[in-house]
């Protein structure tokens, strides 16, 4: 199981400092899942090693450039690669136009499926249900546009099978699945053993919460509770507080706040005004509050968990 994040941009607003806009990869086994798309992200998947072939699913917050004009460019350049697998796209509705707008005014065709999933940020959705991951969308407060984050849950894991317990007990291969899922083992002389004695109890799912921009807000606090890896944006340090508000943004030590009082494990911040060239005080500024964060550097690798 392989469950980790790449930073693949870090910056609010526009490129500067060799920051790029929005953008992440979360690998979770087999799958790439890309969570917003800023300008440049199909260039930093190149740089960063990331596999566009394993990109099944993308996620947009919200539909400020910074958060999904790399997106178009990465649509064609699967094309020109000849994609033809169903790629998914969960993003606020309006994004629909602009896509189409594009192919229209180029007279393009996607030579692959795009199923769009549009978003809303009324309340919390799930809106991907697989065998192994959960994924919700929940509301964000970023001014008058709609903005959401994003919750990538692992489902519970059945019980472990204890591996001497199926020589002793004679168990069929057949009859695992079913025990690791709760059934009893029927002997062949007919004694019932519970599932319980067969089976350990599986390690806790893994947890990642992207919150993109947003003001300081405890209404995100349930769908976060508890996460092993938080992302948090943190636009502006807190001599800023008044502008990161006005702005439907928060500062690091918000940040921080918001991780502490969600239970978080891990955080990382990012989303940087282009205003700072040295991210150090973004650090200094959040850990202070907890000691558990990192800041989001492009091309680093979170790992949540590997088991
Ligand atoms: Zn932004
Ligand atoms: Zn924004």
């Amino acid at each position: 199981m392989t469950f980790e994040l790449t930073i693949l941009g870090s910056n609010s607003a526009k490129p500067v400092f060799d920051r790029h806009p929005s953008a992440q990869a979360l690998q979770i086994d087999n799958q790439i899942y890309l969570i917003d798309c800023g300008e440049g992200t199909q260039m930093q998947l190149t740089r960063y090693g990331v596999r566009n072939g394993k990109i099944n699913h993308i996620f947009i917050s919200h539909l400020h450039g910074d958060h999904y004009l790399g997106l178009i460019p990465l649509l064609d350049s699967f094309a020109l690669n000849s994609r033809t697998a169903t790629l998914h796209l969960y993003a606020p509705p309006d994004l629909k136009r602009a896509i189409d707008l594009h192919y229209d005014i180029s007279n393009g065709k996607l030579p692959y499926e795009l199923a769009f999933h549009p978003t809303q940020d009324k309340q919390a959705q799930l809106i991907l249900d697989s065998n192994r991951l959960q994924v919700y969308s929940f509301p964000l407060q970023h001014g008058r546009l709609p903005c959401t984050g994003f919750l990538f849950a692992e489902k519970k894991l059945p019980r472990r099978i204890i591996a001497h317990k199926i020589a002793q007990y004679q168990i069929p291969f057949t009859q695992i699945n079913d025990i690791k899922n709760g059934a009893d083992f029927t002997t062949s002389d007919g004694t019932i053993i519970p599932h319980a004695e067969l089976t350990t109890e599986n390690r806790v799912p893994y947890s990642y919460a992207y919150c993109s921009d947003t003001a300081y807000t405890e209404t995100i606090l349930p769908h976060i509770a508890g996460v092993d890896l938080l992302y948090h944006e943190s636009t502006y340090l807190h001599d800023l507080a008044q502008k990161a508000l006005e702005r439907g943004h928060s500062t690091a030590q918000q940040a921080a706040q918001i991780a502490l009082k969600a239970g978080a494990k891990r955080l990382i911040i990012g989303h940087y005004s282009s205003k700072y060239a040295d991210l150090q005080p973004f650090e200094n500024e959040a850990r202070a509050v907890f000691p558990f964060t990192d800041l989001a550097i492009e091309g680093k690798c979170f790992v949540i968990g590997g088991v």
